[in-house]
């Protein structure tokens, strides 16, 4: 639709049953479940060197398994596990009860994530493209999606698909294809975006013994008010990394960008580089523990909470979140607060504006916010499925992203099974296969021993500090 380009004279590299683009926590359990259902032949985009997105790009924890409180409950399941069960097995990951309001979380060594990622989607037969750049889409007369166009070092390609799936967080293929959506900033303000940072060498026992999150705080506070350390704000969080004296960091903050739009990236990028050594010498010069330690990496690039969010055939609303809704055609289920990242009002501070799902409870998140208005051939998932800014903001944790990703392959496969559109599927079919992978559709009772603590027997301990 917006096409510059010839297809015509564009080389055609493949025909295959279902194109996911976008290898993000999404697409990579939308690839694995699509494949492994029917033996349909899948290929997955991306425009890195490796798989994963969010989850290997700048994160190292998953959050979203878990309700938050005192009594969590487990209500992620299915490849998403097999995602878990598979660091676990490399002595990759631990749970951390209950951070920072958004529940018990499963952090992981990002790095043994992205060869995971590979080792899931080869044994499950996926075709995967890595450093392949999504440009464009190709539309015939009835605006059905056709095939997509890629950029690659080689040059451009058409790939042609019966089925396609916009994991790219960005809805980039939508866009393409001249679907509508509404843009981060568009009615509310975007959330601020993030340069994740590791720093090593930590002495994490110093810190620990000094008041750990408590002593932070103070010290932040203390710095911005006396004007030693330019910091963007008296806030950000630090946690122990899966190696021993390293942290992972969210702190940095910069507000007012449009990442669809490269120019303003390009500040972002750069300013958010910038906030992450000021936050280096403060840790250094104020927090105890900190005196030897030094930046070891920054996210692979900043970390961006929203863009487009697709006009679905359903919109997930903060009222769904917050009465705790149901819907007959649930394809997974989501407790995690709405956590919404936005700067102050006065510009210099930011606000994380928090909202908790009633009684630690779980809502449905209905298929139709995975199907794009109208259409037939396309689903939209994790980043970019159909919700509103408040939603959103719940329903954005890698737990429910990758169940996102888990239902739609699922999906795909069934309406090429049946010969129908994906909006056609018979949505009951879906939730019996999902509850058959193990995906849970229905919020688990609160048991006396937790979830959490049955599942995190079989886990490693946290690294020693
Ligand atoms: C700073 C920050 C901190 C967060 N903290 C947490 C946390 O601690 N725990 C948690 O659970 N969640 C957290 N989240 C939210 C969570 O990470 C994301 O919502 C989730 O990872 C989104 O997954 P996704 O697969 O939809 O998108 P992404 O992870 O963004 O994946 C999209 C993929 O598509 C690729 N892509 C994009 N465009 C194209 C194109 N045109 N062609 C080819 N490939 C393309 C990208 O490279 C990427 O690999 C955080 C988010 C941010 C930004």
């Amino acid at each position: 639709m917006f096409s510059i380009l010839d297809h015509g004279k564009i080389p055609l590299l493949a025909e295959v049953d279902v194109l996911v683009a976008g290898a993000g926590s999404a697409g990579c359990c939308a690839a694995i479940a699509a494949r492994e259902s029917g033996r349909h032949s899948v290929l997955l985009l991306e425009r890195y060197g490796f798989a994963g997105g969010s989850s290997t790009q700048m994160l190292d924890t998953f959050y979203g398994f878990f309700t938050p409180g005192a009594e969590p409950r487990k209500v992620v399941g299915g490849i998403p596990d097999r995602v878990v069960n598979a660091l676990d097995a490399a002595g990759a990951v631990f749970l951390r009860p209950n951070t920072y309001g958004a529940g018990t979380g499963v952090n992981y060594n990002p790095e043994r994530l992205k060869l995971v990622w590979d080792e899931l989607l080869v044994r499950a037969g996926v075709r995967v493209l890595l450093h392949a750049h999504l440009v464009d889409a190709e539309t015939v007369a009835d605006g059905r999606i056709q095939s997509v166009v890629i950029w690659t070092k080689r040059g451009f390609y058409r790939i042609r698909a019966t089925r396609f799936i916009d994991a790219s967080g960005d809805a980039d293929l939508c866009h393409a294809a001249g679907l509508s959506y509404e843009k981060a900033g568009d009615l509310e303000p975007a959330q601020t975006l993030t340069t994740t940072f590791r720093m090593s060498n930590v002495d994490l026992g110093a810190y620990e013994k000094a008041g750990g999150k408590k002593i932070l705080a103070q010290k932040m506070a203390g710095a911005v008010d006396a004007g030693t350390h330019p910091l963007p704000r008296k806030a950000g969080s630090l946690h122990a990394m899966n190696a021993r004296g390293c942290i992972s960091t969210v702190a940095v903050r910069v507000a007012d960008i449009d990442a669809t739009d490269f120019e303003q990236l390009t500040a972002a990028e750069m300013e958010g580089r910038r906030q992450a050594f000021l936050y280096e010498a403060f840790l250094r010069d104020c927090v105890p523990g900190f005196a030897e330690s030094n930046i070891i990496g920054l996210s692979h690039q900043i970390g961006v909470r929203e863009t487009r969010r697709v006009h679905g055939e359903y919109r997930l609303t903060r009222e769904d979140c917050l009465s705790v809704a149901r819907f007959e055609d649930r394809v997974l289920l989501c407790g995690a607060p709405i956590e919404d990242h936005r700067a102050a009002p006065d510009g210099k501070s930011e606000e994380t504006v928090w909202g908790y799902i009633p009684g630690g409870d779980a809502y449905d998140v209905p298929y139709r916010t995975l199907v794009p208005r109208g259409r037939d051939e396309i689903l939209a998932i994790g980043r970019c499925f159909s919700a509103t800014h408040d939603a959103h903001a719940s329903c954005r944790s890698m737990g429910q992203t990758m169940a996102m990703g888990h239902a739609a392959g699922l999906a795909v496969a069934l309406s090429l099974e049946k010969g129908c559109g994906v909006r056609d599927i018979p949505v009951s079919d879906l939730q019996q296969r999902l509850r058959g992978a193990g995906a849970v559709l229905e919020t688990p009772r609160r048991i006396a021993h937790t979830a959490a603590d049955a599942w995190a027997e079989n886990f490693a301990d946290p690294p020693a500090h």
